[in-house]
């Protein structure tokens, strides 16, 4: 089904590969398909909190080989564009887990607390299941001082085995809310995690296919990049939703699409 002129895949995570922990098809013979095929894969996801490698991990565990360079999350993702816009040593307060953390300390930028909040000259939030009243009130008032804000996605839930819980999008909705602006954003739908992910394949937008299960995000943000996209129907979005959104491709589920 995948077209002859495709050599690389961006392949969404969440509802693509997996659902929770469980995996969606035999993944270890789709990943054998896709490496006999002679395609190259990344994987792109809106999910900010775990490390490449815990993805690694996790992949590993159901019988599928990356490497780390073969991860890109929101949070390299936000790196990434924030690298394009402030010198490595800025100081950032960030509102957010490890993944995010580790994302900007690799670019060299400083990572304050609320204690040093108001020397930072950026503000950062994405999901942190610690977050507090304090920590929202300083990323709002810097906020209101002008301080540049961006986040790493805006979805509003998170997928969790009991069924959806709020994500980054609902956090950001009380500062947005408390300031009146709005965070530019790293993830899907806008091109920066896109663009990462075609770097590290080395692979042409027209020869790049990406994959997802959410029109609003994975299809847009291929679209938004120039790269054909394929919905898949394991996740999220239906077949019925996908009329104005044209995606190039719809397939049951990613076995479909690379038998
Ligand atoms: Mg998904």
């Amino acid at each position: 089904m995948i077209p002859p002129r495709i050599r690389g895949l961006i392949l969404d995570m969440d509802g693509v590969i997996w659902k929770g922990d469980a995996p969606i098809g035999d993944l270890p013979a789709i990943f054998g398909r896709i490496r006999a095929r002679g395609l190259k894969f990344v994987f792109a996801t809106n999910n900010g909190t775990k490390t490449p490698e815990e993805y690694c991990e996790k992949l590993a565990a159901l019988g599928v080989k990356a490497e780390a360079r073969q991860v890109v999350t929101s949070a390299l993702g936000l790196a990434f564009m924030l690298a394009q816009k402030h010198p490595p040593g800025t100081k950032i307060f960030m509102i957010g887990e490890d993944g995010i953390r580790v994302a900007l300390e690799e670019k060299g930028f400083v990572v304050v607390g609320v204690e040093d909040a108001p020397q930072a000259q950026a503000v950062v939030m994405g999901i942190d299941r610690g977050i507090n009243f304090q920590k929202v009130a300083e990323a709002a008032l810097l906020v209101r001082a002008g301080r540049p804000f961006y986040t790493t996605n805006t979805d509003r839930t998170f997928p969790t085995p009991r069924g959806e819980i709020p994500g980054s999008g609902s956090w950001l909705a009380v500062v947005t809310s408390a300031t009146g602006v709005e965070p530019m954003v790293a993830g899907k739908p806008f091109p920066y995690l896109m663009e990462l992910a075609l770097e590290r394949l080395g692979t042409a937008k027209e020869e790049t296919l990406v994959v997802g299960d959410r029109l609003e995000t994975d299809v847009a943000a291929g679209q938004a990049v120039g790269c054909p996209t394929a919905l898949v129907l394991s996740g999220v979005s239906k077949r019925e939703e996908a009329e104005g959104w044209n995606p190039t491709l719809i397939a049951e589920s990613l076995s479909a699409l690379v038998e």
